[in-house]
């Protein structure tokens, strides 16, 4: 584990203005993949900073970097941050250093890194990596508490879920950057009133507020992951919605968990952020003293003391309607990934746990982060407490589910006293019609 150091700095100060506040300040330094808006180019590894974008094979080709920060950038080639995801925190954190230095007030390397900027506003993102595969877990007690009543009144908590982090394998064909629409579903439904399920489109899409983290370092097939090691196969973080239609979910989810419900989009943040800009918001990990003892490959003292990240998240909706009326987008809730069950650590552990090989570029959803107080619950099916209680919004509009043309847009920061501000971006998608 890398510690704090110079880069997390809350004195240091970027020479551009607008990095000053907001959520790309010089002590976060996200990554992803950008290309300039209507350019047929490839797509290139960018960081952000304020409002521009660095260009790191511009940068490598100007002569900024040496030494495994030279390396690093070497790696950021091919369209995707694959190759960096795969290099480990030695070199990852050597390039974070030799950004941080270039973009420092003072730095003398202003004018080199200042010619390898691109204004945010005129880029087109990407989706940062290849992705091979998805797995998503359901880390939060309150959100699997408040769900688990909704679908089976009298056994909200299953009997495993304080023994092992609980997860299904998802699907990554269907993630995508935020920006665009996503289509509701149609699928099999069947209501309390029907004699047999039919075919329609979904009347309950929601959203489900999640992080996902990147797999970095490799493991190997047949390995386990020591639970002090596990975050050193991670890269980084993002906003991740795990769109869901809750009545193709309540007639297809047994006995093999959720597939048509969940595969048909997934919506990702574009910028990641890493593993080392999140240093300074780690928080202890406990669980109440009545559940049962962790079982000794899920537990040790550093994942005691700093296994939880304060990673604060926030749901918001601008319906189509509110668009038009120039109302701005509501906040619907707001959580932070410190009240997870199951720290990322813990998840990426019992990933391992049986062998199972982890490749660079695999997210790995952490499940809706719901908080204790309903207020603080990261889906609607939560919020309307399973579609019973209507939602009201500055336009007049209620809602118990995502209407078509509702925009749903997630939020994260990390903040503390002492530290700068760091954020995640946005992660922002639209409901369309059905065909
Ligand atoms: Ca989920």
């Amino acid at each position: 584990m890398a510690g704090l150091n110079e880069t997390h700095d809350p004195q240091l100060r970027c020479w551009l203005a607008s990095a000053s506040a907001g959520d790309f300040t010089v002590q976060n330094l996200p990554f992803g993949l950008f290309r300039r808006a209507g350019a047929s180019e490839a797509f290139r590894v960018g960081v952000a900073i304020g409002d521009q974008i660095l260009d790191i094979a511009a940068l490598l080709a100007a002569g900024a970097f040496d030494g495994e920060a030279a390396a690093a950038a070497r790696l950021c080639s091919g369209g995707s941050l694959n190759g960096l995801m795969a290099a480990g925190s030695v070199k990852q954190s050597a390039l974070r250093l030799a950004l941080s230095r270039g973009l420092r007030e003072g730095s003398a390397q202003q004018a080199v890194f200042t010619a390898c900027l691109s204004p945010q506003a005129q880029a087109e993102l990407s989706l940062p990596a290849h992705i091979g595969d998805f797995s998503d877990f359901y880390a939060s007690i309150h959100h699997a508490t408040r769900v688990g009543r909704l679908f089976r009144p009298d056994n909200p908590l299953m009997p495993n879920y304080k023994w092992l982090p609980v997860a299904y394998h998802g699907r990554s064909s269907s993630i995508s950057i935020g920006g665009g629409s996503v289509m509701r579903p149609r699928g099999q439904v069947k209501g309390p009133e029907d004699a047999v399920p039919r075919m329609a489109a979904s009347q309950r899409i929601d959203y489900e507020l999640e992080l996902g983290f990147y797999v970095g370092a490799p493991t190997r097939s047949g390995d386990t992951v020591p639970l002090d090691q596990a975050e050193d196969h991670l890269f980084g973080v993002c906003l991740l919605n795990d769109w869901s239609a809750r009545d193709i979910q309540a007639w297809e989810y047994q006995p093999l968990g959720p597939f048509l419900a969940k595969n048909f989009a997934s919506t990702v943040s574009p910028w990641v952020v890493t593993m080392e800009a999140l240093e300074p918001y780690r928080a202890p990990f406990g669980r109440p003293a009545d559940d049962p003892a962790l079982m000794e490959h899920l537990d040790s003292a550093a994942n005691r003391s700093r296994g939880a990240i304060d990673i604060r998240m926030e749901a918001w909706i601008q319906t189509e309607k509110m668009r038009e009326q120039g109302l701005p987008a509501q906040r619907l809730s707001h959580s932070t990934f410190a009240y997870s069950y199951w720290t990322v650590g813990q998840m990426v552990t019992h990933h391992g746990s049986n062998g199972c090989n982890l490749i660079a570029g695999d997210l790995i959803g952490t499940g809706t982060q719901s908080g204790p107080a309903l207020s603080e619950a990261g889906c609607l099916l939560e919020l309307s407490e399973g579609g019973k209680t209507a939602i009201a919004l500055p336009s007049g509009e209620t809602r118990r589910f995502v209407e078509n043309g509702d925009t749903i847009i997630f939020r994260g920061y990390c903040e503390r006293d002492g530290y700068a501000r760091i954020g995640l971006g946005e992660c922002a998608a639209t409901i369309v019609a059905a065909p």
